[in-house]
């Protein structure tokens, strides 16, 4: 059926979570006419389900086996579970491939507006020339083309929007921002940070995490019923689905256009200008054109990449925007599998049902590998560490009758620290377009490369040993720890496939996401990430993309063709 052809926009933005939201806002303010063309359903407060009571459900939220019926990869992740799981992708609706010896499970795929911040772990770290200038540090890679002070105004700016909660600790690797108040540590949290600091210098934080504790913009701070992945009535936590979209909306320049899957940008090979993109309703399965000046992509790393490999043309055969062959390489995607935990038998305190939940953990920054230090010998760059403590009945407590019932109410105090640690960027780590498969779009899907290097496999050891070091430090009991090989691999914070650098032979994007081969075609999510440090992705991802989108304003306004 041919397509059907669409007004005109400024600006179109594929994709509305992390990133879009934020492009779709700065561009909407500006007075410019923005698309938001997102593949999912729109998301309101009546999906929210944080207050719910897991009886009310059908399944009491406990037959993971239906869950896994439509989405075997999504709910590998608990976040995706009976209350949520129609936000989430049915992974045989839209599959992708993997050698048979490198299993990657591709999850947090949501089709909803704000994507993954609908269900998001919320911590929100900020990266250090320590990350960007890392390759001139220890010779592995390449630096990324901006250094800090390029990106800390616009940290600032997303931080006090965003709202985050945090603690100031003054470590260079590890910048402070503009923190709300932090949310009190419980006891086995502030015992641990004490102990390490003390006896081993690492520094343990409040896990700095875009929840409130102070109003803004008329949400309300958290109220500590707990579970985030569920949504948020009081639009407590940032999910860009109550935030940034609406905040674009309300300019009345941008117009959100739903359950619309992209399948390529459109390109007019006369001036090697993208002329606007083709997708498809997921509702009625039309295509449709749209058409706009510039073309920005948000739709999240892999999808982003997949729309580029899948607008090849003859003048770009090996997929859009790639003369330089690196689009699709250097997938990155943090290592998690090593950790530990241990309990704390004097932090406890009599526990109650319907106690309230700090939505909120701990964060033990990085310590490996930083500048001043003498390179750590088994591996390059490093890791941190994110953490939680729990108070429980003790069901586990042996016995019966009236001695197990005096036993189960003794409370049982826990913590435990799971290691995120830095992939490094390598050339064989990567995604193309799967010849043979295509979702029920009829557009075709990605192949995903991944698996752990000697350096990972290192890193993941440490991560377990030092975990056990530092419960052991703060006094623990029962200590657990695990360093298991990440295989099959599965990430929620993957980057760098379409990487930024100065050199357009190496690259496809230079330091504003802009594609060096095509003017007015802009990649604004993780793809760009030059590399993957080990704190979490997305306050960068949002800092990077409102940086881009300022660079893109000031040259709209020199030459609205952006010749
Ligand atoms: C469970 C979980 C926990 C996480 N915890 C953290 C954390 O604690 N800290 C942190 O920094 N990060 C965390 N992340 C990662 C974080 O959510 C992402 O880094 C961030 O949301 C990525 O932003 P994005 O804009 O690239 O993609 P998204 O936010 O996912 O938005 C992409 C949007 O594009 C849409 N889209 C995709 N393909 C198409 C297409 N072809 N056409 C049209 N639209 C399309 C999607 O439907 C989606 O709405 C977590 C992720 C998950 C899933
Ligand atoms: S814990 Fe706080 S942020 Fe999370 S859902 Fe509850 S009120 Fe909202």
């Amino acid at each position: 059926m041919p397509a059907e052809k669409n007004s005109a926009f400024d600006v179109i933005v594929v994709g509305s979570g992390a990133s879009g939201g934020w492009a779709a806002k700065r561009i909407g303010e500006a007075g410019l006419k923005v698309a938001i063309v997102e593949a999912g359903r729109p998301q309101s407060d009546s999906n929210f389900t944080e207050h719910k009571p897991a009886f009310e459900l059908k399944y009491r939220n406990r037959a993971k086996e239906i869950v896994r019926k439509t989405r075997p990869i999504q709910s590998v992740f608990d976040v995706c579970n009976e209350y949520t799981q129609d936000w989430f992708i049915n992974d045989f609706d839209e599959p992708y491939t993997t050698p048979a010896d490198k299993p990657f499970n591709w999850m947090g795929r949501l089709r909803m507006t704000g994507g993954r911040t609908n269900v998001w772990g919320r911590v929100s770290l900020r990266f250090s020339d320590d990350d960007f200038k890392a390759a001139s540090h220890d010779g592995y890679g390449e630096d990324w083309p901006l250094s800090y002070s390029d990106i800390a105004p616009y940290y600032d700016l997303v931080e006090k929007y965003v709202g985050v909660t945090g603690m100031s600790e003054g470590l260079e690797h590890l910048p402070d921002g503009q923190f709300q108040p932090p949310m009190p540590l419980t006891c086995q949290e502030s015992v641990f940070r004490e102990r390490v600091k003390e006896k081993l210098g690492r520094t343990v934080t409040l896990a700095r995490s875009a929840n409130l504790t102070r109003p803004i913009n008329g949400r309300g701070p958290c109220h500590y019923c707990g579970p985030c992945d569920r949504g948020c009535v009081t639009h407590s936590y940032f999910n860009a689905a109550f935030t940034t979209v609406p905040d674009a909306l309300n300019t009345g320049k941008c117009t959100l256009i739903s359950n619309a899957m992209v399948h390529q940008v459109l390109m007019d090979p006369a001036t090697n200008r993208a002329r606007g993109l083709l997708y498809v309703d997921r509702v009625t399965r039309q295509s449709h054109e749209l058409s706009a000046r510039v073309v920005i992509l948000c739709a999240q790393s892999q999808e982003s990449v997949r729309i580029l490999l899948n607008s090849a043309t003859r003048e770009y055969p090996k997929g859009l925007a790639n003369s330089s062959g690196v689009l699709g390489h250097y997938l990155t995607a943090h290592v998690r599998s090593g950790g530990g935990s241990g309990d704390f038998p004097t932090a406890g305190r009599k526990h109650t049902l319907g106690a309230p939940v700090k939505p909120v953990g701990i964060y033990v920054a990085r310590f490996r590998n930083l500048k001043g230090q003498p390179p750590y010998k088994r591996f390059l760059r490093g890791f941190g560490y994110e953490g939680e403590s729990s108070m429980d009945f003790n069901f586990r407590a042996a016995g019966f009758g009236a001695a197990y019932k005096k036993a189960v109410l003794e409370p049982r105090a826990s913590l435990d620290v799971t290691g995120f640690g830095e992939v490094l960027p390598r050339w064989d780590n990567f995604v193309e377009i799967d010849p043979q498969v295509k979702d029920i779009f009829g557009i075709p899907v990605l192949k995903i490369h991944m698996s752990d290097g000697e350096n990972e496999r290192a890193m993941i050891q440490d991560m377990g040993d030092s975990a056990g070091e530092m419960l052991e430090a703060a006094g623990a009991k029962n200590i657990r720890t695990y360093a298991h090989p990440s295989a099959p691999r599965w990430a929620l914070h993957e980057a760098g496939i379409a990487r930024m650098g100065e050199d357009a032979k190496k690259s496809v994007l230079n330091q504003f996401q802009q594609t060096h081969d095509v003017k007015n075609l802009f990649v604004m999510d993780a793809s760009g990430f030059t590399s993957n440090p080990c704190q979490n992705p997305t306050l960068t991802i949002m800092a990077l993309c409102v940086r881009s989108c300022d660079y893109l304003l000031g040259e709209l306004k020199r030459s609205p063709s952006l010749a």
